[in-house]
């Protein structure tokens, strides 16, 4: 049968059960599989069959996941990875040549710009970035050489909206391969390949895992260049391991719910905080008071769960909301079932001065808070009580 809502896509697309009849589907912990004779090994490597070989090529784990993210993204195929690094690099790796052009958003991942300037340079590659604001400037930014057109929305920690459909057009006129980052938004959110995206990649570690567990990351989009990045990465090697796929394949059961709850939470605390005497400004994309309110309305189910707030008093204030903060946590990650809550300016972004820090929308009492899933209430009590000592 199929599914067309999300929902039963992520509970009812499973492997194909084992001769024990198992409801919940097993880990297939091997590193390789077996053949029937000397012609089935023939044939699998000659790839005259679909067939898994080694789990560094394909696992049963990894296809299910990988079949669930095609169904819940809209895309031809997919492949997945030990971490969202991995399938980011993996993917430029494997689609770029020396030589080649990387148009980019500068608000991105913090690893993913370290890829850029620091690495992409010892092979040739190129990059320029764009304002996610001034966007009417981008198509001036194309050189010939240019080869990929990358961005993440919503963007982190800012929550500007980046115009997808937009910049699919623009890709498509200037044969570009739009690639999105929509790790911030999830499938169950936003779906870049409907508005024209090539590929899209997630970090699973985030709202896929959900529950702060295990890393994983996954890169889907057009068969071809799919295809391009598995054989890349099945021989450089950085594959997902099968318990991770499950583990990732079972958190997807609960994508929906989970994710619907996160963006209950974060609007509520999002309302209660906009006219709170010592915050400056709050930005969620599904407050109307949101610069791009309208279009985040219309490239997204609902919000996200990355609140951004700005305290009043700058640095010292971000540092003494944080060490006030008693029940949310402290921690690198987001997207997890607890509430996150990190101060860029003095931690990421910390060896920007303060001018380089605004051009990319961090304000230096900014507090980015991932709402997770405890009550509400508890949530912003919480804040409230921290915001009083700054
Ligand atoms: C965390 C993150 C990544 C990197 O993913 P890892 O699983 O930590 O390697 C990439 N992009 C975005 C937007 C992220 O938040």
């Amino acid at each position: 049968m199929e599914y067309k809502n999300p929902e039963t896509i992520a509970i009812r697309t499973q492997s194909e059960r084992t001769q024990h009849q198992e409801h919940s589907v097993p880990v297939y912990l091997t590193s390789s599989f077996v053949f029937d004779d000397a012609e089935d090994m023939r044939a699998s490597f000659a790839e005259e069959k679909q067939r898994n070989i080694y789990s560094r090529y394909t696992n049963p784990n990894c296809a299910e996941l990988v079949e669930k993210m095609c169904l819940l993204e809209g895309a031809e195929a997919g492949t997945t990875f030990a971490t969202g690094m991995s399938a980011i690099f993996s993917t430029f790796a494997a689609l770029l040549n020396s030589g080649d052009h990387v148009l980019s958003a500068r608000s991105i991942f913090g690893n993913t710009h370290t890829l850029f300037t620091k690495y992409f340079p010892k092979w040739n590659i190129s990059h320029t970035y764009f304002n996610v604001k001034s966007l009417e400037d981008l198509e001036g930014l194309i050189r010939p050489e240019t080869k990929i057109l990358y961005v993440e929305s919503p963007t982190n920690p800012a929550t500007d909206i980046v115009d997808l459909e937009m910049l699919a057009t623009l890709s498509r006129k200037h044969n570009l391969i739009f690639i999105v980052d929509n790790c911030f938004a999830t499938p169950y959110l936003q779906q870049p390949i409907k508005f024209g995206a090539a590929i899209v990649i997630h970090s699973a570690t985030k709202l896929l895992d959900g529950q702060g567990r295990v890393m994983g990351g996954i890169a889907v989009g057009k068969a071809d260049l799919i295809d391009t990045v598995y054989r890349f990465a099945r021989i450089t090697g950085p594959a997902l391991s099968p318990f991770n796929a499950w583990t990732l394949s079972k958190s997807l059961e609960t994508l929906a719910v989970r994710v619907e709850k996160h963006c209950e939470n974060a609007l509520q605390l999002a309302i209660r905080l906009e006219k709170h005497p010592k915050i400056q400004q709050v930005r969620y994309p599904f407050l109307p008071s949101h610069p791009q309110y309208e279009l985040a309305q219309k490239q997204m189910r609902l919000g996200g769960n990355i609140v951004t707030i700005e305290v009043i008093g700058g640095l010292e204030s971000g540092r003494a909301f944080l060490d006030a903060i008693e029940m949310c946590s402290l921690t690198a990650n987001l997207g997890d079932t607890r509430t996150i809550v990190s101060h860029p300016a003095s931690t990421t972004h910390g060896k920007l001065s303060t001018e380089e820090r605004q051009q990319v929308g961090i304000m230096d009492g900014l507090i980015r808070v991932s709402v997770g899933l405890e009550h509400i209430e508890d949530i912003v009590q919480d804040i409230e009580k921290a915001l009083v000592s700054i």
